[in-house]
């Protein structure tokens, strides 16, 4: 039988350092490809057309929602993103894994669709910080802190849902264990 492809769905709140993680682990597995969103967003800094995003209008962004070109797609903060079904259906069929870093809405989407995909969620280290807190101060804490608490809270719920939860305290280990989380995979083919 063909080899089928897998995906690696990484997620995690903003700060979790999930596109370092990633350039990380495409440098150590070659043959791992990364999902090219497409995007409303304007480019940041040195983010390159083709490269970190497929940087489109909202008009070409609801253009191909109309034609189903989107195997998932999301709003988040504002601004649109979704993954290519053609690229993903593409990659899979021809044996090739693939690694993408999607929110959490559209993490839950394509997993209904690819109920083999691996779920990963990764965790900035300041939560890990921001719990201990919690822990020592209990509830009479200032409304920033209870309002920080409420936003980890909330996302840490969506870690639930994950196979794999990653404290990204030291790039080098994360790296090492997405990379033995890969070859675990691979290992039960
Ligand atoms: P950023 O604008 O910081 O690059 O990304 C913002 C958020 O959008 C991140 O959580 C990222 O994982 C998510 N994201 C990027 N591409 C996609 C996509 O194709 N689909 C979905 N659902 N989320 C995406």
């Amino acid at each position: 039988m063909e080899k089928k492809g897998h995906l690696f769905i990484i997620s995690g709140p903003s700060g979790a350092g999930k596109s370092t993680v990633v350039d990380l682990i495409l440098k150590k597995r070659p043959q791992l490809e990364y999902s090219i969103s497409y995007t409303t967003r304007p480019p940041r800094g040195d983010e390159r057309d083709g490269v970190d995003y497929h940087f489109i209008t909202e008009a070409s962004f609801r253009e191909k929602i109309e034609r189903g070109e989107f195997a998932e797609w999301a709003k988040v903060y504002g601004c649109l993103y979704g993954t290519s079904a053609a690229y993903i259906e593409e990659a899979l069929a021809s044996g090739r894994d693939v690694v993408l870093d999607i929110d959490v809405q559209g993490a839950e989407k394509l997993y209904a669709k690819y109920p083999d995909a691996v779920l990963i969620f990764l965790v900035p280290p300041s939560f890990e910080k921001l719990q201990k807190r919690l822990v020592k101060r209990g509830t009479d804490s200032s409304e920033t802190i209870k309002s920080r608490l409420r936003s980890a809270e909330a996302e840490m719920s969506a870690a639930r849902h994950y196979h794999y939860v990653i404290v990204n305290d030291d790039l080098g280990k994360t790296v090492s264990e997405l990379n033995t989380i890969i070859e675990k995979v691979h290992a039960h083919e």
